[in-house]
């Protein structure tokens, strides 16, 4: 991370392989460094973020093996078992993004290149004061919270969106209140099985913590910076951003990483405990920004207006893909809906679902009747969880003319009739899949590593030219706000109270 909005140096030589292509993913500063030796050991991981160390699809094998292992007791397993297990949820639902970090032509980096210039995120400039200066608000804050190496203000670039964002730390309480929230959220719909990233089933927890990082907003380019407004205009996928960009303002200085080796788990269950750059994890495909969209987001202090950004996002080539041919009649297109209609979207579908379950149900019922009653609402209607990315339904009237239905409520209808009929709902699943892992050019993610207990060392070409384990950055977000809620608690519990 830079300290001020000067760019980074850059290394102008153009890479490639040995076969001469330029590598799809390219490493330019490490994501991971050794803890320094005076560091607090930490047995439990208490205050240790468990990641997994190979991807889903290399882990297979081990999982596979896992009850074997378990049979004799997971006393006996340890911390491996402990780490492998915590490690796993922080794996992208169904393994989505792997295929695109690999797709020919894709040029994913830690920054964006553009000419001279490097874009990534950085610490934004905060003049110095002159002696004597009286200062107050944020800026205060900011200058306090630099002082104690406490969490600062980051600025960062969504890429999808055309917007660079500033967050600061938003504090302990506003965390303690989401968390306590999430805990007494009573409306589960319990993950859906079709492994695609952006699902609605989470909601209600994603409008949640969203309104925790909207709220934590320093500055904006865009002209109107309030909450409502910037959720109308930034697109959904740019959410996981903004989870890792308001997680790198809390831990500004990394986080105990613990990676569990899962090469031949019958041999070797060694735990590598280092520490992980939160500010690295972030990977964009370059080659998807055209030098236009690069230029637009190079000057990272001008503010734009909604016709200018929405410009920019229309310039992707995702946007105008072919119709999509659900059955003889029946086609569809896709797009990437803002945060807002995700949301809105999203909200309409759980609360049809309750009050279906409400009306016909009453409240004589056992809330586990109850839950799997909303269960299987939730199943009976699967395909509103990404009611959202349909643009329009075409219906072919013969002689190669179209009607067209974009209002939201009939696509949301029509998305309930899609549910039913498995054929036309499995091939909907599939092409939306496809849109999503297309247009999200930007995610987080851990490249693999090979254990030094009984591995061979990484080539030189192997740490440069990594494979990425994409993340589920918002699981990551939730356990290491967890792990501080816990943090709270041992550090109240440690006050002594001096009535007592
Ligand atoms: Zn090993």
């Amino acid at each position: 991370m830079t300290d001020n909005n000067k760019p980074d140096d850059i290394d102008n030589a153009q890479n490639t392989l040995d076969d001469g292509k330029e590598p799809n993913v390219e490493l330019s500063s490490p994501c991971k460094t050794p803890r320094p030796k005076d560091a607090k050991a930490d047995p439990n991981f208490t205050n240790t973020l468990s990641l997994p160390m190979k991807t889903i699809r290399q882990t297979n094998k081990a999982l596979e093996e896992l009850p074997s292992l378990t049979a004799g007791g997971e006393e006996a397993m340890g911390s491996w078992l402990q780490v492998y297990t915590a490690g796993f949820s922080h794996y992208q639902a169904g393994g989505s993004f792997e295929d695109s970090l690999n797709r020919e032509g894709s040029a994913w980096r830690q920054n964006v290149k553009a000419g001279e210039m490097k874009m990534g995120i950085v610490k934004p400039r905060v003049a110095a004061s002159a002696d004597g200066a009286k200062l107050s608000g944020d800026s205060a804050l900011f200058k306090i919270g630099n002082a104690l190496g406490l969490g600062g203000t980051l600025k960062f670039p969504l890429w999808h969106s055309g917007i660079w964002l500033s967050i600061k730390d938003p504090g302990e309480s506003p965390l303690l209140a989401m968390e306590r929230k999430i805990a007494e959220q009573k409306i589960v719909l319990g993950r859906q099985s079709n492994g695609i990233a952006f699902s609605s089933v989470n909601v209600y927890t994603r409008r949640w913590w969203l309104e925790v990082a909207f709220s934590s907003i320093y500055d904006a380019t865009y002209t109107n910076r309030n909450m409502k407004a910037l959720m109308k205009v930034i697109k959904i996928t740019d959410a996981p951003l903004i989870a890792w960009g308001l997680l790198c303002t809390i831990h500004p200085n990394g986080f105990n990483l613990a990676q569990a080796c899962v090469a031949d788990i019958h041999k070797c269950q060694h735990v590598v405990e280092e520490l992980v750059n939160l500010s690295k994890l972030c990977w964009t495909d370059n080659n998807m920004l055209s030098d236009d969209q690069k230029q637009f987001m190079s000057d990272r202090d001008k503010r734009h207006n909604f016709q200018d950004i929405e410009k920019y996002q229309k310039q992707f080539s995702f946007n105008n893909h072919d119709k999509i041919q659900i059955n003889e009649n029946l086609y569809m297109t896709f797009k990437v809906p803002t945060i807002e209609e995700y949301l809105v979207s999203g909200e309409r579908w759980v609360d049809s679902i309750v009050d279906v379950v409400e009306r016909g149900m009453g409240s004589g019922l056992s809330d586990a009747i109850k839950d799997q009653y909303i269960s299987e609402q939730g199943r009976a209607t699967t395909l509103r969880q990404y009611a959202a990315w349909i643009d329009k339904l075409y219906i072919d009237e013969g002689e190669g003319n179209f009607s067209i239905v974009e209002d939201r409520e009939t696509i949301d209808l029509a998305c309930d009739r899609f549910s039913a009929q498995k054929d036309i709902c499995d091939l909907i699943f599939k092409e939306i899949g496809k849109f999503i892992d297309l247009a999200t050019f930007s995610i987080i993610g851990i490249p693999t590593y090979n254990c030094p207990a009984c591995e061979k060392p990484q080539t030189d070409q192997e740490s440069k030219y990594p494979t990425i384990i994409p993340l589920d950055i918002e699981e990551t977000f939730f356990t290491l706000v967890r792990l501080k809620v816990i943090e709270i608690i041992n550090r109240t519990n440690s006050i002594k109270d001096p009535i007592s």
